[in-house]
Parts: C-alpha cells; sequence; structure tokens
C-alpha cells in the first residue's frame, strides 16, 4: 500500500484529520476543467497542507516511497495539467490563502499558494494598486495554479503574463528542502532567474509556498469601447490601426458571432447578434488622456469599417459588458454535454487566417465553435461544444484540434499562449520543441526531482 509500508504511514507525517482517503471524496479529485478524459484515476490521498512544514514532510515521506505529489489549487487549469495518471498525493492549499503582507510602499504582496487571485487584485485595488494577471476566471483560481501554469489573460497585451509579476517564490523541493528563489527587489541580476524557471512549470519542478508578488500603479480611469463588424478581417485591421494611431490598450478581446449568439442565447446583455465580430478595446490611464485615446480608438474602428461603435464608461457598463465577454466559455458548455477550449497564438499578421481556418477545420469535423480570443496578442480561445461520450465526435475532435495545431505551427505561431502543457498537449510538443530543447529540459527536471514524483506524466513523459 502506497500510503502505509515499512517507511510508515503518510497519516503519521501530518494531522490525518487532513487527509482523505475515501474513494468518494478522492473521486472529486480525479479530473480538473480540461474535460481531457485521457485519465480518470483517483489519487491515492489529498492532503490538505496548512504549513510549510507540512508540505516538506508530505514531500519527505512520498520522496522516499516514490509516491507521485500532485499540488492542486482551484483545479481551473485547461490541460490535465492536475490529474493523476499515476495515482499519488494531491496537496489541497485551500488551508493556505492567506496574505502575508502587504507593502504599499514597496508595492508587494506576499502571499501564500492558496489565495484566490481576486482577492490580490481587490487589496491591490483599494489601495490604488493593481495586480494585472487576469485569467478570465480570476473569481475562483489561486495564485499557486497561476504561477504554476504562467498564465495571462486579457490584460496581457499590455501588462505581460504571471511572469511579469513574480519577484520572488519560497519553493518546497522534492527531496523537502525549502529555498527562496529571486529577491524582494524590481531589479535582481544576480545569478540565474530560477524563480523564472518554475513560474509555468505546472508543478513538475517545485512546489510554490510563498510567493512575493510585484504591484504597479493602477491607472486612475478605464474605458471599454465596443466595436462590431460585418468581417473578421475588418476586426483584425482595426486592431492594426490601433497600433498605428500609437494607442498601447490594455486589452483588445474578441468575439466572433458564434459567441454572441450564444452568449445572447444563455446570459442575454444586449449584445448584437447579427454581427461577425465584436472587439472590446480597454483603454486606461489619467482620465485626461481618456477622450484623447477613445477618438483615436473609435477612428480606427470606423476606419477598419465597424458597422456600430460604443463606449462603457462606468464601471457598472464596463461590468457588464466584460460579464458579456466572460460568460462565453460557460454559454459555449450549454450547447452540449461537454466545452473544450483551447489556446493558440499566431503573429498578429495570421490571425484572421487563423480564424477562418479554424472554423473550416470544425466545419469540416462538423463541430460547433464558439472564438473569443486576446487579438492584441493573436491569442485564440477556440472553445468546441461537443459530447465525449459520443466515440465518433471525440475522434473528430481529435483530428481538429491536431488540424488546428499544424495550422498554428504553419502560421509561426505556437500551440498554448497561457494554458500550458499539462497532459493533454503532450504528444504535440515535439511539433514545436526541438528535441535537443526538450532533452535539456529533462535534465533540469531530473536536477530539481531525481525520483519523477513531482507531477509526473505532465508536459513531457520521462
Ligand atoms: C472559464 C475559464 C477561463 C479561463 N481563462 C483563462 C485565461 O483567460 N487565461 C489563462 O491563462 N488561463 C485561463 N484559464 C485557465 C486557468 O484558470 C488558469 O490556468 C489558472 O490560473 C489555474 O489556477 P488554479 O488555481 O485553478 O490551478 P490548478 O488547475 O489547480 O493547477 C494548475 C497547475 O498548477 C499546479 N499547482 C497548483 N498549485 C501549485 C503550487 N502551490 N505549487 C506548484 N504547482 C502548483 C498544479 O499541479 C497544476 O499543474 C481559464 C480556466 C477556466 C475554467
Amino acid at each position: 500500500m502506497l500510503l502505509k509500508n515499512n517507511n510508515g504511514s503518510l497519516k503519521d507525517v501530518v494531522k490525518s484529520s487532513n487527509v482523505l482517503t475515501d474513494i468518494a471524496e478522492l473521486y472529486c479529485y480525479a479530473e480538473d476543467s480540461s474535460n481531457s478524459k485521457k485519465t480518470t484515476k483517483t489519487p491515492d490521498a489529498v492532503v490538505f497542507v496548512r504549513s510549510i512544514e507540512d508540505v516538506r514532510k508530505v514531500l519527505l515521506y512520498a520522496n522516499k516511497n516514490k509516491i507521485p505529489v500532485i499540488a492542486r489549487g482551484a483545479g481551473t487549469n485547461m490541460v490535465g495539467a492536475c490529474t493523476c495518471p499515476e495515482g499519488g498525493i494531491v496537496l489541497n492549499f485551500s488551508g493556505m490563502n492567506r496574505i502575508l503582507d502587504f507593502n504599499p510602499v514597496n508595492m508587494t504582496m506576499t502571499v501564500q499558494p492558496g489565495v484566490i487571485l481576486n482577492d490580490i487584485k481587490s487589496l491591490a485595488d483599494k489601495n490604488g494598486l493593481f495586480y494585472p494577471p487576469d485569467p478570465s476566471n480570476f473569481k475562483v483560481s489561486t495564485i499557486g495554479g497561476s504561477i504554476a501554469q504562467s498564465s495571462g489573460g486579457a490584460c496581457a497585451f499590455k501588462y505581460g503574463t504571471t511572469k511579469d509579476y513574480i519577484l520572488s517564490l519560497t519553493v518546497v523541493l522534492a527531496d523537502g528542502s525549502i529555498m527562496k528563489l529571486g529577491s524582494n527587489t524590481i531589479k535582481d541580476a544576480v545569478g540565474y532567474h530560477l524563480n523564472q524557471l518554475i513560474v509555468g512549470s505546472e508543478g513538475t519542478l517545485a512546489i510554490v509556498v510563498e510567493a512575493e508578488l510585484k504591484l504597479i500603479p493602477k491607472p486612475e480611469s478605464r474605458r471599454t469601447i465596443v466595436g462590431y463588424f460585418d468581417t473578421i478581417e475588418a476586426s483584425v485591421e482595426a486592431v492594426n490601426n490601433i497600433i498605428k494611431n500609437r494607442i498601447f490598450p490594455a486589452t483588445i478581446d474578441f468575439m466572433d458571432k458564434n459567441s454572441i449568439t450564444t452568449v445572447e442565447q444563455f446570459f442575454p446583455c444586449g449584445l448584437k447578434t447579427n454581427k461577425e465580430a465584436l472587439l472590446l478595446v480597454d483603454i486606461d490611464g489619467f482620465e485626461t488622456s481618456m477622450n484623447y485615446q477613445q477618438n483615436l480608438v473609435m477612428s480606427a474602428l470606423e476606419t477598419a469599417g465597424a458597422s456600430f461603435v460604443d463606449v462603457a464608461v462606468n464601471d457598472a457598463q464596463i461590468e457588464k459588458i466584460w460579464t458579456a465577454r466572460r460568460s462565453s466559455f460557460a454559454a459555449t458548455a450549454k450547447l452540449a454535454p461537454d466545452v473544450l477550449s483551447d489556446d493558440i497564438i499566431v503573429p498578429r499578421t495570421s490571425i484572421a487566417k487563423m480564424v477562418r481556418g479554424c472554423k473550416d477545420i470544425c466545419d469540416k469535423y462538423n463541430l460547433k465553435v464558439c472564438m473569443v480570443g486576446h487579438l492584441g496578442d493573436g491569442n485564440l480561445h477556440p472553445q468546441i461544444a461537443l459530447n465525449l461520450n459520443n466515440e465518433s465526435e471525440f475522434k473528430q475532435y481529435f483530428l481538429a484540434k491536431a488540424e488546428i495545431y499544424n495550422l498554428a505551427i504553419s502560421l509561426n505561431g505556437t500551440i498554448s499562449a497561457e494554458h500550458g502543457v499539462g497532459i493533454d498537449k503532450i504528444e504535440y510538443i515535439g511539433n514545436i520543441i526541438d528535441n535537443s530543447v526538450i532533452e535539456h529540459m529533462k535534465k533540469i527536471k531530473k536536477i530539481f526531482d531525481p525520483n519523477n514524483i513531482l507531477n509526473p506524466g505532465k508536459i513531457f513523459k520521462i
């Protein structure tokens, strides 16, 4: 038995009331938001860790017994990154959800891994500061999961992704040793940036137990300009026009006709359903600059042929239009028993080809697709509604997915902008990263985790 053997029992290592081993409870940890069905294996145990010491003790035990350890935040990643294909111990961080320090002068916040992103954003916001990374589900996802996936979101175009806001990380390695990586200063040129290596490593190199985050001043004002277009190409041209006008919007998000009509079907909020594309352009900065920026963005949209343009000025109007955009995944999920979302990215010059290509591929395989995306980055989310229990539909989906990835690669893009690889994209990473590079990654993994206990079977097979 993995959890009780000659080396003792997991329940001797941590308080037994913090350990789940009941099969009914373990089922809740067999899957995550990926819906991938690549594995539905349950873990052998779930430990509700409460302290760094708990994490250290579990890792010491697991390493000695060569038991897989899978960290889990809110379980909202889209790539099966916290599934348990080999069983093992899941670390549940909901009990490590405290903000440990907030320093408005240094513009830093130190947090435990289970803190929900919305709590970080809200505390910063109340104090005139801003933590920009904003995966659409930031009201539920954790900072630990976001660091491990290097989450992005709508604001990435102007403000970057999670990796740009990590000053230092305290981590526990597979052998139980504790390390602080990085420093608490804005600049740091001493040695290799191992903290950045942990960001995006999907829980395969180390367990994050504390993070010091960088904050920035909150822009004084924000407005959302909404533009509707009769063709996809016109919406992409509008993005290029905005940049030509030397405006740097916080976000340039996109919804296609299927997304617009699906959101209106299930969460009506007044979107215009007879248009092919919708852009949401957020401008921010000093109030005195708002009208100036707004006029330039509106003229960029109109020059590209926008058939309707509107502006959300106050918080309630902005929240309404963004709720519509963020509801797109949930609305698509109502079209069929399941929904799978992807996150390819291509250079801006290839966006229109990528959108059209995705639609053609999904049509060819008879799949319903709603497209949203962060057009400033070239990052697209085809959301495919299907029934995973329908074998032929499932097969069609895999054929479509491979073609969508090949198209992204042929357009000089890549197969993941922000969701990561997890278990779902393992077989495709060789299409985009040279074997020699993957071999180097494996050597790095071996240094951090020689027994391959940390989230095994993710990113690549050892
Ligand atoms: C509706 C919806 C919309 C989304 N929109 C976006 C978006 O716009 N942009 C975007 O980038 N992503 C998006 N995502 C994906 C997801 O929200 C992010 O990846 C998210 O930040 C994951 O956080 P989590 O707490 O759910 O992590 P989990 O899913 O629990 O874990 C993710 C990974 O982190 C590892 N991990 C968790 N905690 C730790 C830790 N303490 N130490 C080491 N590893 C750890 C896990 O092992 C796993 O590999 C979306 C997901 C959903 C469901």
